[in-house]
């Protein structure tokens, strides 16, 4: 049996973008604005002779309704059947306060939790993954899954936490 890989966070902050690298083709939906997909889509992937299981989840926005309405979603169902979830952040924009709310849940979730901080273009932007230390998750990996960097290194860890 074979290891499961969630991949959640707010829409449009790079998860489809991650999961497609990840896989090395264009599988999961990159959209533009932030969606209303809901959808949980799992993937067979292969990494450095892992084989595992990744689940990309649709956006998990915490709305009006608060968090209540996310324990129903399928990115809350993804937490719960995954052994690890990936945790992806925008480095562009900062945290937010839906990101502090969606770690609450990860944390009591239990899960081993791997902070990405995607749209980390270039060296230089690196600066900004360093305020995601505070969400108290260890160390936020600097990754951008549109160009692949640091997605190597967020992989060996995720699948180490499998
Ligand atoms: P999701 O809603 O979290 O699945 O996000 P998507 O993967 O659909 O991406 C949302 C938008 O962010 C798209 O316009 C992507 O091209 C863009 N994006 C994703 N990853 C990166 C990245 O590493 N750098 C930059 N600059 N943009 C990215
Ligand atoms: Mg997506």
């Amino acid at each position: 049996e074979v290891g499961v890989l969630a991949v959640v966070g707010r829409p449009n902050v790079g998860k489809s973008t991650l999961v497609n690298r990840i896989l090395g083709r264009r599988a999961a939906v990159v959209e533009d604005t932030p969606g209303v997909t809901r959808d949980r889509v799992s993937y067979d992937a292969e990494w450095t002779g892992t084989d595992f299981k990744l689940v990309d989840t649709g956006g998990w926005e915490a709305d009006v309704e608060g968090i209540d309405s996310a324990i129903a979603s399928q990115a809350q169902i993804a937490v719960e059947l995954a052994d690890a979830v990936i945790f992806v952040v925008d480095g562009q924009v900062g945290l937010t306060a839906t990101d502090e709310r969606i770690v609450k849940m990860l944390r009591s979730s239990g899960k081993p939790v791997i902070v990405a901080v995607n749209k980390i273009d270039d060296r230089i932007s690196e600066y900004a993954a360093a305020e995601f230390w505070k969400l108290g998750l260890g160390e936020p990996h600097a990754i951008s899954a549109m160009h692949g960097r640091g997605v190597g290194d967020l992989l060996d860890d995720a699948l180490d936490a499998l």
